[in-house]
């Protein structure tokens, strides 16, 4: 099961830097987690100061 972005995220970049497997990169209009890459490491969710990562 694979972390998903929701829509409260601001697009701070913070997550993307914490991932370990480089799976979120900036979208179209906020950041989005590669779900064939992400390995539910739940670093995104707790780096995220709008808890915008949940698992899906
Ligand atoms: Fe990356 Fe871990 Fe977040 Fe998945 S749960 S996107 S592996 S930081
Ligand atoms: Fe969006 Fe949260 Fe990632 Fe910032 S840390 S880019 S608000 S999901």
């Amino acid at each position: 099961m694979a972390f998903k972005i929701t829509d409260a995220c601001i697009s701070c970049g913070a997550c993307a830097a914490e991932c370990p497997v480089g799976a979120i990169s900036e979208g179209d209009s906020q950041y989005e987690i590669n779900p064939d890459v992400c390995i539910s490491c739940g670093a995104c969710a707790a780096t995220c100061p709008v808890e915008a990562p949940t698992e899906e």
